[in-house]
């Protein structure tokens, strides 16, 4: 078992310093930061085997595309998909939504159909939904949430109806970081046969998946939040569902025979990815798998726990500062304001002194709407980070009252 000042020597980017002051890093929500073995690996691929996969018979070529397709398997086993087929990789949570919006979309939904979403989704999970409703005449439903941020299921039992196509929800809130009731969810939809999509962006991070322990229909997430490469993201699909569902673009390598007159499709999963995939990201992304589970999951969850009690209790300390999403159901991350002074300045200082936190609607602005603010602070801890850490944030944040009094 490494111990922690282990753990942090293996992320170089936590030795470094921001205006003269060592980096404090609470931004994990919009990106994690790499380790040595992420940052190595992509430098292995394009020093020693960089070549387009599944295109050429020579050595390069081969090697690159056996490497990306063992990390499909080392990405089925971590969400514990049944079958290699049915992880598709794209370019992120966004690509993976967009593309399901689009193809399930083409196949499944009419005009009238209604699709569920909740307060709680971040735009990737409501936009692309949105542009299928315009140009289908579908309509988008949204499960409501309480003053803490929490999905009122009963409120979600009312909505669910026959002419419901897909409930496509997240895992957790980015925002406030309320962990949803995603079992809950998937069970009453599938009493009436309605496919769900689960968006993992930040519930991967944290809490993990066992797709089919929890039977989800979808999953998808992104490579970069989870200490792996940007540009690499999954869309984890039943084969059931990817097999009925045609490609959402053309292109090379996701063809069987093309002419003039008809192109038929590849088989499962290469129909969805059409046209020179990142793939030394997704190697990349195998080597974050290999990382997280040397770790292993049990000590990132109760880092995290921790750090989530410890923090909670320095920032309820100090005067002023309001917590939104006060829930018992939570990841490590805490989102709050200080009465009577900008976000933006607040975030702007605790830069200054080295510690980054994410301001503003976090890409969320329906539950801004919902808690009636314009936007918040965010603070999005993870293992790496230390209780030292949070000290030095109460701190910097009893300066910015002090500053702006
Ligand atoms: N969904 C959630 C819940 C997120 O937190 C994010 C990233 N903030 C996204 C979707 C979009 O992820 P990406 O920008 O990596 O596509």
């Amino acid at each position: 078992m490494k111990t922690i000042s282990e753990i942090r020597a293996d992320f170089p980017i936590l030795a470094t310093k921001v205006y003269g002051k060592p980096l404090i890093y609470f931004d994990n929500g919009a990106t994690s930061q790499k380790p040595e073995a992420v940052i190595n690996k992509l430098n292995e691929v394009y020093r020693n085997y960089n070549g387009n996969i599944h295109r050429g018979v020579h050595a390069l070529s081969d090697k690159s595309s056996e490497e990306y397709e063992i990390a499909r398997e080392k990405v089925r086993s971590f969400i514990n998909a049944e079958k290699k087929e049915e992880i598709v990789f794209t370019s992120g949570t966004t690509g993976s939504i967009n593309a399901l919006a689009f193809s399930f979309g083409e196949r499944f939904i009419n005009k009238d159909d209604e699709i569920i979403v909740s307060t709680l989704e971040h735009h990737a999970n409501i936009v692309p939904w949105q542009m299928l409703c315009e140009r289908k005449g579908s309509k988008l439903k949204v499960i409501p949430v309480n003053d803490n941020g929490e999905i009122i299921l009963e409120e979600y039992y009312k909505l669910i109806n026959q002419k419901t196509r897909i409930v496509a929800v997240t895992q957790v809130s980015n925002a406030l970081g309320v962990i949803v009731p995603v079992k809950e969810i998937t069970e009453a939809a599938h009493s009436m046969n309605i496919p769900v999509l689960i968006d993992g962006a930040q519930g991967i991070q944290h809490a993990g998946t066992d797709v089919r322990e929890s039977d989800f229909d979808f999953y998808v997430f992104s490579g970069h939040k989870i200490y792996g490469p940007a540009g690499i993201g999954v869309l984890y699909g039943k084969e059931k569902w990817l097999s009925e569902l045609p490609p959402y673009q053309g292109g090379g390598d996701m063809v069987d025979k093309v002419t003039f007159e008809k192109t038929t499709y590849g088989a499962l999963p290469l129909k969805f990815e059409a046209g020179t995939m990142n793939y030394p990201s997704a190697i990349g992304l195998a080597a974050a798998f290999d990382y997280v589970l040397s770790i292993g999951r049990e000590y990132i969850s109760s880092q995290e726990k921790d750090l989530l009690t410890y923090a909670t209790e320095i920032l309820s300390g100090i005067r002023r500062v309001k917590i939104f999403g006060k829930s018992d159901k939570k990841i490590s991350t805490i989102s709050f304001l200080i009465d009577g002074i900008h976000m933006y300045d607040t975030g702007m200082v605790l830069d200054k002194l080295g510690i980054a936190v994410r301001t503003g609607t976090h890409c969320a602005q329906p539950v801004m709407d919902r808690m009636g603010i314009d936007g918040t602070v965010r603070v999005s801890m993870c293992f790496y980070n230390t209780r030292e850490e949070i000290d030095a944030l109460g701190t910097g944040i009893e300066k910015v009252i002090q500053m702006f009094s």
